[in-house]
């Protein structure tokens, strides 16, 4: 039997049904649940954009994370964007019926806000949480210190400051979690740690843990 779509009259003989509404209206139902315009906040130094958790390198990731959070109707999933200019952006939807899918394509405007990211804010002040001291013979110390900035680096923190002093090189790491990975993954290294009382934040004490690292002494054990 031919039935016609209350909206716009289509017959089923011309149109995929959804329900009781042909595709086309069931598409502009569906898409009127997702936003017009989205925010996004932009780091004015290093150009990241703000995903849910943390600030990201891949716009098109941030946008959909945020894309995403904004729609209510969680049956609706952002499966891509595109941005489209520096204003907007092309995002592409599946929504699932029953059993038939409808895909569908909106254009989001953008709104940016220009912010500093943690990372940038930290890096400005000379943050850190944790200080590594190398000790040993000089080459050894240069490397190792090499060392320690590429794998730091890699995972996204920085050194706020490197000290070549007279008897080694003081590292002065951002996070003290990845100074520690570098130690759980290279055990060879088994620096001495202590701990400074660095200042509170919400009310717990915030230390700061200083490594030592004697290169003779791993090398005399050896
Ligand atoms: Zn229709
Ligand atoms: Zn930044």
């Amino acid at each position: 039997m031919i039935r016609y779509c209350p909206t716009c009259d289509r017959s089923t003989e011309d149109a995929r049904f959804i329900g009781e509404f042909c595709e086309f209206c069931m598409i502009k139902l569906i898409s009127k649940e997702v936003p017009e315009s989205i925010a996004l906040s932009e780091c004015k130094v290093c150009g990241k954009i703000k995903g849910i958790n943390e600030f990201l390198a891949s716009e098109q990731k941030a946008m959909s994370e945020i894309l995403q959070r904004e729609i209510k109707n969680k049956e609706i999933r952002v499966s891509s964007v595109h941005p489209s200019g520096s204003h907007a952006a092309i995002a592409r939807f599946n929504y699932m019926a029953g059993k038939d899918e409808l895909v569908f394509e909106k254009k989001i405007m953008i709104k940016r806000h220009m912010v500093t990211c943690t990372k940038c804010s930290r890096q400005n002040s000379g943050y850190y949480q944790a200080i590594v001291q190398i000790r040993g013979e000089r080459s050894a110390v240069s490397r190792m210190s090499d060392k320690i900035t590429r794998f730091i680096e890699k995972r996204d923190s920085f050194i706020a400051k490197r000290l070549d002093l007279r008897n080694g090189i003081d590292l002065y790491v951002e996070d003290r979690k990845k100074m520690s990975s570098f130690f759980d993954l290279y055990k060879e290294h088994r620096p001495k740690k202590s701990y400074t009382l660095a200042g509170m934040k919400n009310g717990k004490k915030l230390y700061r843990v200083t490594f030592s690292l004697n290169l003779d002494v791993v090398k005399s054990e050896d």
